[in-house]
């Protein structure tokens, strides 16, 4: 499934929580004071429905879970003061390192680090012209527009928008020749959608040097590989946006801005804890930084063959329980770009197994331990196991099988 049409298919998704907090109001209000001492499972208190993750890193469904060494990150920093850019700095040098590149800066987000980035690029280090944004930018002396191939269009470049610079569509080479003007400030290319663009990254980038432009990459959700966090860096992009909190299993609400250093100096200035900039809204405290770092280099270090391996395991429990259901068609595959995790596509001949697609997602939402999986074009579902714990893959398989089976009788 390609990203475009996952995002149509956000339509598919529950009002999160609603169903048992309206089942069972005030069930969990109490907490006694040895519920306390254990720790107080706000959740359970609030009503709110929690659930196995067969979709994916999603972010209305809170998109993925911190490690242990990450919340021991962020609870032991959360009891110290310190200066927020010194935290900014020093962690931002050490990402650097880990991913080559010149500098790097935690942002609220890979959609903020698109904004921050693209500020960067703008404003540099100008503080009339960081506190112009998003507004008259060409009265102001500052650059409003910015390259992007037509294939390269999926909603997500809203962020860069919202600098106040225009979107300048282009398809070839001559496109892009003919595009650049004076008020030209930066080529951006979205990686996820490479096969949809006309113009591959090396071309992109040999373009752009030869109009003396910066290059943009979002490449939100493109590890693994895990090599992808050095590889633009190492190609030259100058400025690359990743998401903190899907596969790198960050804090949810971070994400990294990396580049050239000029840059992620530009980007730290549009930011909190300044006032008066486009970032402002865009807070990072320490705990998140400190949180994203922590994760980074857990996710680096981890053995990726193993955990893919551990992966293809779980996927096999889920397609073996289903696979030979009468009327039930499965398949595994890897999306080569973003969420490139084996995923489990499943549908099913609605004359043999007697329900929707909606009704199926609905049980298995409805269903004790709730599961979510992401609904697909085919009019079935796709599952994804690299958001699971250990052991959930069993349950999932068993309620699928229930489900198919009591619908097929
Ligand atoms: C998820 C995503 C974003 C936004 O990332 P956040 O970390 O949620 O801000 C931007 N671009 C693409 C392609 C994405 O998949």
């Amino acid at each position: 499934m390609k990203r475009r049409e996952i995002i149509r298919n956000i339509g598919l998704l529950p009002l999160g929580g609603t169903l048992l907090g309206s089942v069972f109001p005030g069930k969990w209000i109490q907490a006694s004071p040895s519920d306390q001492k254990a720790g107080r499972n706000l959740l359970k208190e609030l009503g709110v429905r929690t659930f196995i993750n067969a979709a994916g890193t999603y972010t209305s469904m809170t998109a993925s879970l911190m490690h242990d060494e990450v919340v021991a990150a962020i609870s032991q920093s959360a009891k110290e003061f310190c200066m927020l850019n010194e935290v900014q700095d020093r962690v931002g040098e050490r990402i650097a390192q880990m991913v080559h590149s010149e500098g790097a800066m935690v942002t609220a987000g890979a959609f903020s680090a698109l904004t921050l980035g693209m500020a960067g690029i703008l404003t540099g280090t100008d503080r009339k012209k960081i506190k112009q944004l998003p507004h008259d930018l060409e009265q102001s002396g500052i650059k409003s527009e910015v390259l992007i191939q037509k294939g390269h269009f999926i909603g997500y470049e809203q962020a860069l928008h919202n600098t106040g610079i225009k979107l300048i569509p282009v398809e070839t080479p001559g496109d892009v020749d003919r595009a650049v003007n004076e008020k030209t400030a930066a080529m951006f290319f979205l990686n996820c959608n490479t096969p949809d663009g006309q113009i591959k990254h090396e071309e992109w980038l040999e373009l752009a040097k030869k109009h003396s432009l910066p290059t943009f990459i979002d490449i939100a959700a493109d590890v693994p590989p895990v090599s992808n966090l050095w590889r633009f860096n190492d190609m030259g992009f100058s400025l690359v946006a990743i998401s903190g909190g899907k596969a790198l299993r960050g804090p949810q609400s971070t994400g990294i801005l990396m580049g050239k250093k000029d840059l992620i100096e530009a980007a730290k200035l549009n930011n909190s804890p300044y006032g008066t900039t486009i970032g402002r809204g865009m807070k990072v405290n320490k705990e998140e930084m400190l949180g994203m770092y922590a994760a980074l280099e857990k996710y680096i270090n981890q053995d990726h063959d193993k955990e893919w391996k551990i992966w293809e395991d779980r996927v096999a429990v889920i397609n073996n329980a289903i696979k030979n259901i009468e009327g039930i068609t499965t398949s595994v595959v890897v999306p080569p770009i973003a969420n490139h995790t084996p995923t489990l596509h499943v549908k099913w001949d609605k004359d043999k197994v007697k329900i929707s697609q909606k009704d199926f997602l609905q049980r298995l939402r409805d269903g004790s331990p709730s599961i979510e999986v992401m609904g697909n074009k085919e009019d079935g579902f796709n599952a994804t196991v690299f958001m699971l714990n250990p052991g959930q893959e069993k349950v999932v398989a068993k309620r699928l099988r229930e489900e198919f089976l009591n619908a097929a009788k």
